[in-house]
């Protein structure tokens, strides 16, 4: 269960709170893959662009609030693939200290068909 501090806070790990975009209200926050705010954020991804966010979409599959804190495959392919949200130094590093030896495979294949490229 996430903790309310951590709302609006994607299940990607990004704070969309202290987003300049979301300030501006040109988006809207992703949320844990737990809440209904992220069943918000997919629905008008989905009506906006034509697609979704591959993380979002499979951390609501998968009922993981933040896949950094809650997945044990973090950080899967839908991170390392690219190119957003996070850089490939910081991935590397998470890799690294988790004693992982390469970035896990999602569980279950994505029904996404989104571009992370063109959702932010
Ligand atoms: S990658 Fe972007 S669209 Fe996907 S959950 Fe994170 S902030 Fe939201
Ligand atoms: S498989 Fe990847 S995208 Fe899905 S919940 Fe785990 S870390 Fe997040």
């Amino acid at each position: 269960m996430s903790q309310p501090e951590a709302q609006g806070t994607g299940a990607c790990g990004i704070n969309c709170m202290v987003c300049g975009l979301m300030r501006q209200g040109k988006c809207s926050p992703c949320g844990a893959g737990t809440e209904a705010q992220a069943q918000a954020k997919l629905a008008a991804q989905l009506r906006l662009m034509g697609s979704v966010c591959p993380i979002l979409q499979c951390a609501v599959a998968k009922k993981i609030d933040y896949c950094s804190a809650s997945c044990e495959v973090y950080p899967c392919r839908h991170f390392m693939s690219g190119p957003y949200p996070l850089s490939s130094a910081y991935l590397e590093m998470q890799v690294r200290r988790r004693g992982q030896n390469k970035p896990a495979a999602p569980s279950a294949p994505s029904r996404g068909h989104g571009d992370k490229g063109t959702l932010h």
